[in-house]
């Protein structure tokens, strides 16, 4: 959204970009809940089934909350386009069926989100689509994994659940190079910190169940890229149809107006928690890409604008002494979910990376003794207060 030949703020974009008032005049932006629309002629309809018309002719592949919600994140991503889903995993798995062909490979490591590395493995390779699988983010790794066929190069940054931070910019080039595209899942960072566009990424991948809704109400998902990537994904979202709710879309499209508010919070929270456990008995090590220990500490400074919501932390005492401390918290809640106003506390090696095999996970290093924390909006010294006593409590 461009003003007088200016890109418009974040914050800007973020409350105005996207929507388009009706007759009505309406202030805010309204739900259209229905399913379908009129046509003034069977001629009309005609002319919009066949696309000779523009217009919108059923809610599975078109609907103006729908389309809100998709402009307002395309500019606030800085990209051309955008299609809302039904969740982040029907976003990955859509882009990998309405785009690639079967002898087309991806490549990918098995730091993230679990139920993507179960897709990566368990269903892609039974459509011909082959993954290779890299460990960790050396460039040159990448580069040796590419080999024909190879369309997409596939990551997280920062990792689930440690908070792994990859070069963008770097691997891109080796996509590039390749030719191959980038897509980089920044649900993590959300625009507000990261534009991975910016630095080379081709597609964007977003579950907007995390940080964009901010208030764990709604499941949904998007995918971010070039107007011909989205042309294409959208004849194939009107064939296969796992598309995002009108009534989602508008809770995300309001979610995305606060988002810069709530990140920074989020940011400043998990940034104080972080020292603070860094230095608290019992806690071995703090993984926190806004911390100096942190391997890709400088790399964090660059790529984004705060060193985000999320970090995890490794106790004393293997598995048994990871579930004593989340058993004995009072405020934060026990829930997978992440990028809620609330805290949230969890046990990825038995939950969200459960699924995963032992091997798998032992390679990712997420090992039994990790905790992670989704820092939430509370005040700080309340959620300083409660993983106190937790620890405290735990180890007696
Ligand atoms: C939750 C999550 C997903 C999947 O999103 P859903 O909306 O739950 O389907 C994908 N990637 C990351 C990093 C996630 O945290």
């Amino acid at each position: 959204m461009v003003f007088d030949g200016t890109r418009l703020h974040d914050d800007t974009l973020a409350v105005r970009a996207g929507f388009e008032r009706s007759n009505f005049g309406e202030h805010a932006e309204p739900i259209m809940t229905t399913s379908s629309y009129v046509f003034a002629s069977a001629a009309e309809a005609a002319a919009r089934f066949s696309g000779e018309n523009e217009g919108l002719i059923y809610s599975r592949f078109t609907n103006p909350t729908v389309q809100t919600f998709e402009r307002r994140l395309a500019a606030m991503e800085d990209m051309p386009a955008a299609i809302g889903t039904a969740s982040g995993m029907a976003a990955t798995a859509m882009l990998m069926l309405g785009s690639l062909r079967q002898g087309e490979r991806v490549v990918a490591t098995r730091n993230m989100f679990g139920s993507t590395v179960n897709l990566f493995r368990n269903f892609l390779p039974r459509l011909g689509i082959e993954v290779d699988w890299v460990d960790g983010f050396d460039p040159e790794r990448w580069a040796d994994a590419c080999q024909q066929g190879t369309r997409y190069l596939y990551l997280e940054t920062p990792t689930n659940p440690l908070t792994e931070v990859a070069d963008i910019a770097a691997l891109a080039d080796v996509a590039h190079a390749n030719g191959a595209e980038l897509v980089v899942d920044n649900c993590f960072c959300t625009p507000v910190l990261q534009k991975p566009g910016a630095f080379g990424a081709d597609i964007v991948i977003h579950s907007a169940t995390k940080y964009l809704d901010g208030q764990g109400r709604c499941v949904g998902g998007a995918i971010v890229g070039s107007e011909a990537l989205i042309k294409e994904l959208t004849a194939f979202m009107r064939s296969a149809g796992p598309c995002m709710s009108p009534f989602n879309a508008w809770v995300f499209t309001k979610g995305l107006e606060t988002l810069g508010l709530r990140m920074q919070r989020h940011c400043d929270n998990a940034a104080t928690l972080a020292s603070w456990l860094s230095t608290r008995a019992g806690i071995k090590a703090v993984n926190y890409p806004g911390l100096a220990s942190h391997p890709q500490h400088a790399l964090a400074a660059r790529q984004q604008r705060a060193p985000g919501g999320i970090l995890s932390f490794t106790v004393e005492g293997g598995q048994a002494g990871a579930w004593n401390v989340i058993d004995h918290v009072n405020l934060c809640s026990i829930t997978g979910n992440l990028g809620d106003s609330r805290t949230t506390i969890t046990h990825p090696s038995t939950t969200t990376h459960g699924r995963m095999s032992a091997e798998d996970r032992a390679i990712a290093g997420i090992e039994d003794d990790l905790v992670r924390v989704a820092v939430g909006l509370e005040h700080i010294d309340d959620l300083i207060a409660d993983l106190d006593q937790a620890i405290s409590a735990a180890r007696s």
